[in-house]
This record gives C-alpha cells, sequence and structure tokens, in this order.
C-alpha cells in the first residue's frame, strides 16, 4: 500500500473525488473539527497538509508566522487547493485563523465557517457551548449543500469515523510489540494518508493493511522512540530516525495518534456525543488548559509502547508548543525519560539533524534500558 503517494496525490484525489461523487470538498487544519457532521452531509473533509516548497508569496499576507501557516496559504494563491468548496477553521492556533482569513477574503465564493469550541475544555458550561456551536455549524451545511443533516446520516458518519479510529488503534498496537512489524514512518504516511481521503474508502485500505502487517515477520530491534511537539506534514524525521537505528514507535502528534485516539460514544443526543468525543480528544497545548491532561497523556504513551527516549520536535515560530515544552521538558525529566529537543521547519536540514540524533541515539544506546526499568527506579 503505497500510502506517501496517496498523501502527495491528495490533490488529484479531491478532484477525482468531487468529478465522480458530484459531492463537495471542504479543507480544514485544526484537529478539533468535528469531520463527522460534515461527512454527513456528503461533504468530503480534507485536512491541509503542508509542503516543502520555497515560499515568496506569503510574506504579503502574513509575516513571522510559522512554516504551515505560510505553506497554507502559498498553496492556496498557487491553486493547488482549486477543487476547495469551503473552508472551516476551528478556534485554535491564531496563525492558522490569520490563513484561514486571508484565504477566505481572497476567494469570496468559499463556503467560509468559523467554529468555535473552548479553549477551557473541562469548563462545566463547556459541553453545552460546543453543542450549540455544532447545532449551528449543521444549520449552515444544511443551508450550503441543500441536504438535511439527519441523525441517521449522523449515525452512519459516527459509525464510519469509529470504524476509521478503531482499524488505526488496532495498527498503532502492533507497535508496542518489541520488534514492530511496521516503521515509524510507514505508519505516519498512513495516517498522513488517512487525513485526505473518503474514509469509508480509507477503511476498506486499512484493514487490507492490517491484514498484510499481521502476515509480516517481526521488524529489527531498535532503539524505541517517541515523537512529541508541533504537527508534521511528512515522515522525513521518521525515516532519518531509522537511518541511524531507531524507530519512532509512538507520538502524541496532534496529526498522528491524537487524530483517532478517542472514539465517539453513541447517545441520543448525537450532537452532545460529538462535543463529549471533540473536547475529550487528547489535547494540544491550545486547548489543555487549567485541568493539565497532555503530559500524563505523553507519559502513558511512553510507558505503553516501551520507549528508550523522546524527540521533541517543534516547527519553527510555534509559539503554543514553544510555551507548553517546559510542562513536557519537566515531566520527562522526573520519569527519567532521556529526550532530544529540536526545533524545524517542514524539512529535516539533514546533515545537521542527522549529526545531532546520532549522538542522542548513542547516548540512549549506552545508557538503555526500558522505560519500565527507568520508570521502576523513579516510583520506588
Ligand atoms: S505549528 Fe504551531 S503555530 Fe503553527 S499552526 Fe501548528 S500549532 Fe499553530
Amino acid at each position: 500500500m503505497n500510502f506517501r503517494q496517496m498523501a502527495a496525490d491528495r490533490h488529484t484525489y479531491a478532484a477525482d473525488w468531487k468529478a465522480r461523487t458530484g459531492g463537495k470538498v471542504a479543507d480544514y487544519f485544526e484537529p478539533y473539527f468535528p469531520e463527522e457532521i460534515a461527512y454527513a452531509a456528503g461533504i468530503l473533509p480534507v485536512r491541509v497538509l503542508a509542503e516543502h516548497e520555497p515560499d515568496v508569496i506569503s510574506d504579503k499576507w502574513i509575516y513571522g508566522a510559522c512554516f504551515p501557516a505560510r505553506d497554507m496559504i502559498n498553496q492556496f494563491l498557487r491553486g493547488r487547493m482549486d477543487y476547495m468548496d469551503g473552508l472551516v477553521n476551528v478556534e485554535g492556533c491564531q496563525w492558522i485563523f490569520n490563513a484561514y482569513e486571508v484565504i477566505t477574503n481572497n476567494k469570496p465564493a468559499l463556503f467560509r465557517h468559523y467554529l468555535f469550541l473552548p479553549d477551557y475544555t473541562d469548563s462545566t458550561t463547556s459541553k453545552d457551548v460546543l453543542r450549540s456551536e455544532l447545532a449551528v455549524f449543521r444549520e449552515r451545511l444544511e443551508a450550503w449543500t441543500g441536504r438535511d443533516i439527519t441523525d441517521e446520516k449522523l449515525d452512519h458518519a459516527i459509525a464510519v469515523y469509529n470504524e476509521n479510529r478503531l482499524l488505526l488503534r488496532r495498527i498503532c498496537e502492533l507497535r508496542r510489540a518489541d520488534r514492530p512489524v511496521l516503521t515509524g514512518s510507514e505508519y505516519m504516511d498512513m495516517l498522513l494518508a488517512n487525513q485526505v481521503m473518503d474514509k469509508a474508502e480509507m477503511n476498506g485500505l486499512l484493514e487490507q493493511f492490517l491484514r498484510e502487517l499481521e502476515g509480516r515477520q517481526p521488524g529489527r530491534d531498535t532503539i524505541r522512540l517517541m515523537l512529541i511537539g508541533s504537527e508534521t506534514w511528512n515522515s522525513d524525521l521518521e525515516r532519518l530516525v531509522e537511518s541511524l537505528g531507531g524507530n519512532v514507535v509512538v507520538d502524541e502528534l496532534d496529526n498522528g495518534t491524537s487524530y483517532f485516539w478517542n472514539p465517539v460514544y453513541p447517545q441520543k443526543d448525537r450532537l452532545m456525543a460529538l462535543a463529549l468525543r471533540y473536547l475529550g480528544r487528547p489535547h494540544n497545548p491550545v486547548k489543555d488548559n487549567n485541568w493539565r491532561r497532555r503530559p500524563e497523556h505523553i507519559f502513558e504513551l511512553a510507558e505503553d509502547y516501551h520507549v528508550d527516549g523522546a524527540i521533541i520536535s517543534k516547527q519553527i515560530y510555534c509559539h503554543l508548543h514553544g510555551t507548553d515544552n517546559y510542562a513536557v521538558w519537566r515531566l520527562l525529566r522526573e520519569r527519567h525519560i532521556p529526550f532530544h529537543y529540536m526545533e524545524r521547519d517542514m524539512s529535516v536540514p539533514e546533515e545537521e539533524t542527522a549529526l545531532r540524533l546520532e549522538a542522542f541515539l548513542n547516548q540512549v544506546r549506552a545508557g538503555a534500558t526500558r522505560l519500565a526499568g527507568w520508570h521502576r527506579k523513579a516510583v520506588l
């Protein structure tokens, strides 16, 4: 299964999908976008994935932003996203909001919607606030598409998305083995393809992939690493780690495991079920306020996947992860998990990064026992 190519061909896929289904395509960037509601209206939700290419266009519109936000404008102005009928922004990162404004102002014919999702997700009022925002979103989509979003259609969309999450979870679980049958780069390629494809089609491909994986021989014995930090849009870093004798066996990225980690628990009030799912997902730094969940979630993943160390990879100018890193560093130090911190834009500066990662892997190799060992030491 060439998931890498599927992610690379996402623009062609979306244009073909429209031609064969007659449906509309709505792009989004923020990970809290409730895809099920759009899917129930016959819309293909497509996650904007950044490219790494020279950008001389976006500076005119947005300056000093992180690379993903600039790249979103860059791709749009280059005409790569011409198939897009709508763009939805969920309350989140300010840079992405700015990119959303630039794009929608440049193309007034686009359907645009700003969906408010409370930053303090654990407040007693958050679920009701979000539920009412989802009701407004449903009405706007119905008016735009001319299709009713009935409870039956929502049930179908929730079932398709839950199936998708279950399949991804089963594949992710295979990485807990001492010698996982899949590499971190294969896994990331699969997740990126998953975020741009129709989930009903993708579920069929994931089932095939799962069968293929279950028939594979165990992989190499490697240093087991966790990837933490800002989103990523390619698997170059994982590939580099593999070339140095490591393997990324788990991550907590917004477009990694956090994308599919928790399902929707069906209930009679479908919109409330969705509100609870999105408020309860593993949080990124924007939404992880007051009652902090992110650091413990990172630790639980590190422990469950027996990691030897972690890489914290932050996009340059990503102030959200920049300010949250203090809590992550403190946690990793307290729990005796060695880590390497790096900043990047969409590319991985090969030679410098390779040198630094090689030194880190050697350090881990020299001192490594598995996390279980460190954890016991920390707890006893
Ligand atoms: S990399 Fe950071 S600043 Fe940029 S869009 Fe993502 S969260 Fe926002």
